[in-house]
């Protein structure tokens, strides 16, 4: 199989794109085609790169001339009707495209950044249905699905989701978020930007440079009578405190935060400030979620565990499930074939890790345990680990092995 720069050398370079408009129509359409998620038009030294982040990892689309730069920009522009002669700034703005495919208007946001060549651009296809409907149940496993599912009806209490980069957090808060009926709540977001808009809820967008924050904001939905208060990112004391207190007077908040496990975004509030004895009342359950890659179903073929590996599969799964049923378990891994698009996995899917506050970790908080002291206490009170959810999934075929130890 190749890798990029191999493509991207075989890839020959057009003069001259035919013509700018259909160029730009043919780039959307073809990514709405192969469901990309964006596209970026690159400029380097002697050329322009044109790439789909497409099911998640980069693929090279086409290799043109830079002198056809000004021309696309200047369409993309045109498109979305804003100043054409600003090429010095970073600029945003939305295209509404006519997908004639599915009958309908799609939402392309475009960012522009100066780089030392050109301006890059790179757009971000906003399809709502994709993000917000078709993944059934977040790929939470049934035992976590539950706990989930529970602790949301015990509304008013805090809930974050912890999320390194590049694992949607916002898919899964829009996810919890659809759990409730706008018409029967009242709810309101703070967002960082606003991306989809959702009938009934009232959005809203930060602005730092009007002073509309996160603190700023929270501080005035106090007076308008909100149920569910969901807020983009928790990233200062203020905010956090602000947070809890909302919680505390019966508030659902809902809110993210950017840590690599669920016992570590407790004590990431613990470290930026926030009273212990507020956050154990307040927090009702923490969701800390990864991405591993989704397994090819055209090509997976049975997997020869090695010794050593399965020692520490066995490791994991010997305390969470019965130990007959572990040592049975089947492990499959992929083969190149061409529904992978040359991508080898076909889609990305998450683990998991939920941790639900209970009397034990509210102890914990107050004596400000340190966050293994939580994993391990937590894991004896039924808490599945991210990697032992990741070779649960392992075992179920939907990803592999290799992929659930790189999140060690
Ligand atoms: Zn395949």
């Amino acid at each position: 199989m190749l890798d990029n720069r191999e493509i991207l050398e075989k890839t020959e370079m057009k003069r001259t794109v035919w013509d700018v408009v259909d160029y730009v129509n043919w780039l959307f359409s073809k990514a709405l085609d192969r469901n990309a998620s964006d596209i970026h038009i690159e400029p380097t030294e002697h050329f322009l790169l044109v790439r789909f982040r497409q099911d998640w990892d980069f693929v090279i689309v086409d290799k043109i001339d830079k002198d056809n730069i000004s021309p696309i920009i200047t369409r993309l522009k045109v498109l979305s009707r804003v100043k054409i002669d600003e090429n010095k700034k970073p600029q945003d703005w939305k295209i509404i495209y006519n997908y004639e495919k599915e009958w309908k208007n799609i939402d392309i946001r475009v960012s522009t950044l100066p780089t030392s060549y050109w301006e890059k651009v790179v757009m971000r296809i906003l399809k709502p249905d994709a993000t917000l409907t078709s993944i059934d149940k977040l790929w939470f496993i049934d035992s976590n699905l539950e706990k989930v599912r529970e602790a949301l009806k015990s509304s008013y209490w805090i809930i974050l989701v912890a999320w390194p980069t590049w694992s949607w957090k916002s898919t899964t808060l829009f996810w919890v978020l659809k759990n409730y009926n706008p018409l029967e709540y009242n709810i309101s977001t703070l967002e960082d930007p606003v991306e989809y808009q959702i009938d009934y809820v009232n959005q809203s967008q930060v602005r730092p440079d009007i002073w509309f924050t996160f603190a700023t904001w929270l501080r005035s939905l106090v007076r308008q009578d909100p149920d569910i208060i969901m807020v983009w990112e928790i990233r200062d004391k203020e905010t956090a405190t602000l947070s809890v207190e909302a919680a505390l007077t019966w508030h659902l908040v809902l809110s993210t935060i950017h840590t690599n496990s669920a016992t570590a975004t407790v004590q990431r509030l613990i470290n930026m400030g926030v009273e212990t004895f507020l956050l154990s009342s307040a927090m009702r359950m923490v969701i800390s979620q990864r991405l591993v890659k989704k397994i090819c179903t055209h090509c997976k073929k049975e997997k020869v565990v090695p010794e050593h590996i399965l020692k520490i599969v066995k490791e994991q799964l010997y305390p969470i499930m019965d130990k007959s049923e572990v040592d049975s378990l089947v492990f499959y891994e992929w083969e190149w074939c061409e529904k992978c698009n040359n991508t080898w996995y076909k889609w990305r899917m998450w683990v998991h890790e939920v941790l639900i506050m209970e009397p034990y970790m509210e102890e914990m908080i107050i004596r400000e345990a340190s966050a293994n002291e939580m994993t391990e206490e937590a894991k004896k009170h039924w808490m599945i680990t991210i990697l032992q959810d990741a070779l649960i999934k392992s075992a179920l075929w939907e990803t592999t092995i290799e992929e659930s130890l790189k999140l060690i």
